[in-house]
């Protein structure tokens, strides 16, 4: 429980913008705040990021070299990055705003701002982001598993899963303290018929298991002999 604590989670933010100074100011001023910030100072290289890295939220100008804002901000949306995305526009005019709005943009600052404005803005977009994330994470003790970003950590250590001992372990933790059988888990997993001739279950419960346990306390996932698996935190 202690090492719950103790971390951390950085909440980053990515910038895309050309112009020099804004782009500095905007990054000084974020880091100053807290954040985590990664510049990008045009559109590819902007979108490049994006797509590449898990971001809290997205501040992008409109004008840029390369690809413009609205393009990444597509390309963004189009690879289901459901990230918010604040849009820097220099043009005050009502097109710009519904156009952003339209492909998916959350909120616009006309530019010159003021950084309290941005920063305002900024944490309100990120309360309202984590509300929607809060049901993305499923977790038992110190595990977590991150249904958006398809990551699974222990104690603030990512863990490493192929795509069915992820399932798996979602599974458990959607039903978490109960005991699942394996013909469940073998149809909902595998989308197959239980067949006790096989023990891929099994081999796949101790491979999940060896990641999720083993170094760590208290031990989670658990065999209910003759009936199936459960994951839970028995001390709670
Ligand atoms: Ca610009």
């Amino acid at each position: 429980m202690g090492q719950c604590e103790i971390r951390e989670k950085s909440v980053k933010i990515l910038v895309v913008e050309d112009e020099t100074k804004t782009g500095d100011y905007l990054r000084q001023g974020l880091t100053e705040a807290g954040f985590v910030v990664d510049l990008a100072r045009d559109g590819l290289d902007g979108l490049h990021l994006a797509l590449t890295e898990a971001y809290d939220l997205a501040v992008l100008d409109v004008t840029l070299p390369g690809i413009d804002g609205w393009r990444v901000l597509q390309g963004v949306r189009k690879a289901g990055k459901d990230m918010p995305v604040l849009f820097l526009t220099a043009r005050d005019s009502v097109d710009d705003r519904v156009k952003g709005l339209d492909l998916g943009a959350d909120d616009y600052l006309v530019k010159p701002f003021a950084f309290a404005e941005l920063l305002a803005r900024v944490r309100t977009l990120l309360r309202r982001g984590s509300k929607a994330r809060e049901e993305e994470v499923l977790s038992v003790a110190d595990l977590e598993l991150d249904l958006r970003r398809r990551r699974v950590t222990r104690g603030g250590k990512k863990i490493d899963l192929t795509s069915k001992e992820f399932s798996l372990l979602e599974l458990l933790l959607r039903r978490r303290g109960e005991v699942l059988p394996r013909s469940l888990i073998a149809s909902q997993v595998w989308d197959m018929n239980f067949d006790s001739d096989t023990n891929v279950i099994e081999v796949a419960v101790r491979r999940l298991r060896s990641k999720v346990d083993d170094g760590f306390e208290p031990k989670l996932i658990r065999t209910a002999r003759g009936m199936g698996y459960v994951i839970e935190d028995e001390g709670n």
